[in-house]
């Protein structure tokens, strides 16, 4: 059980690790740390891979 998703930025193509309740904040709505870009990080969800890179969130409130 893992209470952490990983989504990618549309924007840059940057992956970042999300917590389902980050998900739950602004219902998913997030701005991207690397480009400042805001997207919906619950429509981005990625397959999260063993020893996948993934920078934290902020999520946007
Ligand atoms: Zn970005």
């Amino acid at each position: 059980m893992t209470d952490s998703f990983v989504t990618q930025c549309p924007h840059c193509q940057t992956s970042f690790r999300v917590s389902h309740a980050q998900l739950s904040v602004a219902r998913g709505v997030v701005r991207c740390g690397s480009c400042l870009q805001v997207f919906n990080a619950a429509r981005q969800l990625l397959e999260q891979r063993q020893g996948q890179q993934a920078a934290p969130l902020t999520p946007l409130t």
